[in-house]
């Protein structure tokens, strides 16, 4: 299709290709399970969120299938219209009660949890919004639709977070929000939770972690980084997504009763965005039941990580400074992390690369995700696969 005044994407595809960031996403051809069908090939699948591997489970599905039956396909509405069903009453309940939280508010994502807390509190020049420079990209666009003044502070550095607490600008503030991933989602690294609560409440902020990759995966039954660190009371904003541990999609925001309504009377996403499906309402209820009552899923997903992670180091890869399943694998640059990944995909295993813009230059990598549904073979084949490509590409 010719449209003349469309040239400029022309160009700006060029520029893509060029540096090599024009993405064509492999295909997943099969449920998201860890041995996967992907462009055709059965395939060790390390690249999913499914952190407890309950995307494909037969109880999750049967609970989805459930749902569609009495209340429909969709809701057909926004949560303030005629959008709020009865089954988002019950998990926003049952989501306050495992942050431990007084009240928790639904949103169609983790992107737009985000997009809707900083905009919604952040709203005025006065106000000072304080973030970790690796901080998910949806929180930087919640920075940017906030009117707020904005700080960046070099990755967990307290003593950075310190000094903007102590400027000019921080004491003149009107409100000051100070935003964290829990887990970050790059590196698998934890963020000092506790020094940063410590922090906020000696200098007036209030705090807001982003558990994306911590729901699920780290604290009691996975009840994210504020359990983690036993800080129950004092983070002020926990937001979490559905679309990875829990296997759906969707995102939260549990925290006091107060800032629930305010949320739900002002955040945008909130008025005017449709809510979840409730099927997929029904599969995050699921999920959530199954994690309260079978720990053995977490103590899988941690074995498997723990295990994955010991070999990998024993083999010589350097994987950075994870303490999560999340696990990077360094590759020095881009052509290699690609060469990387392709390599392993013909021998069988999924790895995706990632590069720049998502993670700085230099810092290239593969980045693996294990989840409790692995068996120990496919992790030892998945290494031994690494170790052969590793050692063709000079990596190790
Ligand atoms: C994945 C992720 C999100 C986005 O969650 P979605 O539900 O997929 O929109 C937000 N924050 C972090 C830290 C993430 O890793």
């Amino acid at each position: 299709m010719k449209f003349p005044n469309l040239k400029f994407i022309d160009d700006e595809i060029a520029v893509l290709k060029n540096e090599n960031r024009l993405l064509k996403p492999r295909v997943l051809e099969s449920a998201q399970e860890p041995v996967a069908i992907i462009d055709g090939k059965k395939i060790i699948n390390l690249t999913s969120n499914n952190y407890l591997a309950l995307a494909n489970d037969p109880r999750v599905k049967k609970a989805a299938i459930k749902a569609i039956e009495k209340y429909g396909a969709g809701s057909a509405a926004v949560r303030t219209i005629i959008g709020t069903m009865s089954l988002h009453i019950e998990l926003e309940k049952k989501f306050a009660a495992f942050k431990h939280a007084e009240s928790a508010i639904l949103f169609q994502s983790g992107f737009t949890s985000n997009t809707a807390v900083c905009q919604s509190l952040m709203s005025s020049e006065n106000d000072l919004l304080i973030s970790d420079e690796l901080n998910h990209a949806s929180i930087i666009d919640g920075a940017r639709l906030a009117k707020s003044t904005r700080k960046i502070y070099p990755h967990k550095d307290m003593k950075a977070l310190k000094e903007i607490l102590e400027s000019k600008e921080s004491i003149n503030a009107r409100r000051k929000m100070i935003v964290t991933d829990g887990v970050f989602s790059m590196d698998g690294d934890i963020a000092p939770l506790y020094e940063i609560a410590r922090l906020a409440s000696g200098y007036g902020a209030f705090v807001m972690v982003d558990d994306a990759h911590a729901s699920g995966v780290i604290g009691k039954q996975g009840r994210g980084t504020v359990d983690y660190f036993n800080l129950h009371g004092k983070v002020e904003i926990q937001i979490g997504t559905l679309s990875k541990a829990f296997a759906a999609v969707g995102g939260y925001a549990a925290t006091t009763q107060n800032l629930r309504d305010y949320l739900g009377s002002v955040a945008r996403p909130f008025l005017f965005s449709s809510s979840q499906p409730p099927s997929v309402a029904a599969t995050c209820l699921a999920v959530l039941d199954i994690l309260l009552n079978d720990d053995s899923i977490l103590k899988r997903l941690w074995d498997n990580a723990n295990f994955f992670k010991e070999e990998m180091k024993k083999a010589g890869f350097d994987i950075g400074q994870s303490q999560t399943p999340i696990t990077p694998i360094m590759a020095g640059d881009t052509d290699k992390a690609v060469k990387f990944s392709n390599m392993l995909f013909e021998e069988g295993v999924f790895a995706l690369s990632i590069g720049y813009p998502t993670v700085p230059r230099g810092k290239e990598r593969l980045r693996t995700i294990i989840t409790a549904g692995h068996t120990f073979n496919d992790l030892e084949t998945a290494v031994k696969k690494f170790k052969k490509s590793g050692k063709a590409l000079g990596i190790i």
